[in-house]
């Protein structure tokens, strides 16, 4: 009996779904599964959009140590899965993109460096980009994507 609640107990453990999402995700992209890629892809999928490397090594501090954490990160970016850019306040922030059209801007709060994710209006996206279309046409510049950025404060912190 104890043999058999241990064992119900590992298949219920190795099922989580979100290993098997990170072990899925780093198969998708032919690159071998190890445990650091899999704690820190969890921990990405977990949060659901950008994080400061800052937040993430804390979260991660007692499973991946930071030399790995930044090869893991390196690994992620060249199979083009991760998104890395800096706020502001020149933090380093990643979040992981993991479908092609998934164009959207930040929000960052000035006081704790949270970042969250916002999606404009299609209509202003399009006037977006029809104005930096006239921009490229007259300009030396080959312009290649834009970013906007909203800067203010958290609910936690206004
Ligand atoms: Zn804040
Ligand atoms: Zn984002």
């Amino acid at each position: 009996m104890r043999i058999i609640l241990i064992y119900l107990f590992r298949l219920i453990h190795y099922n989580s779904s979100m290993v098997k999402n990170s072990e899925k995700i780093l198969a998708d992209h032919n690159v071998s599964i190890t445990n650091p890629r899999v704690f820190v892809l969890e921990v990405l999928l977990e949060n659901k959009g950008p994080i400061t490397l800052d937040e993430l090594q804390s979260t991660l501090k007692n499973k991946v140590a930071k030399s790995t954490l930044y090869r893991v990160l390196n690994d992620l970016k060249k199979i083009n899965i991760l998104d890395e850019f800096t706020s502001p306040e020149n933090q380093t922030v990643v979040e992981l993109s993991l479908s092609e059209n998934d164009h959207h801007h930040h929000v960052f709060c000035t006081n704790c460096g949270e970042v969250e994710d916002i999606t404009l209006s299609e209509v202003f996206e399009k006037q977006l980009s029809d104005e930096i279309s006239n921009i490229h046409k007259t300009s030396k510049y080959l312009i290649k994507e834009h970013t906007l950025e909203l800067i203010g404060l958290c609910s936690s912190c206004k």
